[in-house]
């Protein structure tokens, strides 16, 4: 079975990857090795808070900042149309 999860390296790139679902670890596109980090919003998101349609998107935001130099490019990405 294969799920799309969140990589983070030590760099603090987060990368989805579709892996196993057994995996843990996985290669980041800097070249570090990343670590399968678990999204609890996105969880929450899944049906049950239809009052607070942004919450993954400013988490995701909040998420990238700290990851430093790339944050433009990932803000770029996520700067859909939301409503
Ligand atoms: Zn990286």
């Amino acid at each position: 079975m294969w799920i799309l999860f969140d990589f983070k390296c030590a760099k603090g790139h987060v990368e989805e990857q579709m892996v196993k679902s057994t995996t843990t670890t996985s290669k980041c596109s800097c070249g570090l090795d990343s670590k399968r980090v678990i999204s609890p919003v996105r969880f929450k998101l899944d049906g049950t808070d239809p009052g607070f349609p942004g919450a993954y998107d400013k988490w995701g935001r909040d998420h990238e900042k700290r990851g430093g130099d790339s944050e433009q490019t990932l803000d770029e990405a996520h700067s859909k149309p939301i409503g």
